[in-house]
């Protein structure tokens, strides 16, 4: 399935949920939204479309395939056991909620305010850390397939909505050095189809509030901090640089 096809069933079946209040207008928009993807069925697609039990994909590439910019340690590090453990923790949280197994990863996130709410806080956070990790991993360009640049749609939307991808990569910085604590910079796609770039604490995944995340920069320590220790600018300014910018232009269409 496609991410328009995505966005547009996870709204269908959101909305057929027989709990109280509307559809997220949001969500709603983000679905209906012209110029949604026709795109690639990407890896991130595929954890999207998980149901329960969900399950840890493999990196994309060799842990070292990264470096400089990420070291060999940290790379297995975070995805072996901090990705492992959202996966691990989402299960354990929804195995005795089985009315929620019907339901994909990007549906519960969409749909969060209408789960019951003991499970809302495990689906927010390990639920946004598998999703997030998931597209996190395609983002980072291996060796050489680094793309340089945007291409494509992705392109003119940048230059209609920050000029320039010096303005866009600068917009994305100040978010991940700003973020207070852990989280992630975002630039995502909002429901009235432009770009815009946002920070978000922990693993709210921007799809909770009905925005298509299309590049993510996890400022968590756990990310950077053997590498970098306290210079998360640096981190910052070396993921920024080896962005694979086909896949980031694969989420937009
Ligand atoms: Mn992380």
């Amino acid at each position: 399935m496609d991410r328009r096809g995505f966005l547009q069933q996870s709204a269908g079946v959101v909305a057929g949920v027989a709990v109280s209040g509307a559809l997220p207008s949001a969500i709603a928009s983000a679905a209906n939204a012209p110029g949604m993807a026709s795109g690639v069925l990407v890896a991130p697609d595929a954890v999207l479309n998980q149901r329960y039990p969900f399950t840890l994909p493999p990196l994309p590439y060799a842990a070292n395939a990264v470096e400089p910019a990420v070291d060999a340690q940290t790379m297995g590090i975070h995805h072996d056991r901090h990705h492992a453990a959202y996966v691990t923790n989402l299960n354990t949280a929804l195995a005795s909620q089985s009315a929620l197994h019907q339901y994909t990863l990007g549906e519960l996130l969409m749909g969060l305010r209408r789960w019951p709410a003991p499970v809302q806080t495990a689906i927010r956070n390990n639920g946004g850390g598998h999703a997030n990790h998931a597209l996190f991993w395609n983002l980072l360009a291996p060796g050489a397939a680094s793309a340089a640049a945007p291409t494509g749609r992705l392109a003119e939307m940048i230059t209609r909505d920050f000029e320039s991808v010096a303005a866009l990569k600068a917009a994305m910085k100040t978010a991940a050095v700003g973020q207070f604590g852990s989280g992630w910079a975002w630039l995502v796609k909002t429901a009235t189809n432009r770009l815009a770039v946002r920070g978000l604490p922990n693993q709210d995944s921007p799809l909770l509030e009905g925005e298509l995340p299309i590049v993510g920069i996890d400022v968590w320590e756990h990310a950077y901090y053997l590498k970098y220790q306290n210079r998360r600018a640096d981190y910052v300014d070396a993921l920024l640089a080896r962005i694979n910018w086909d896949v980031a232009g694969a989420q937009v269409g």
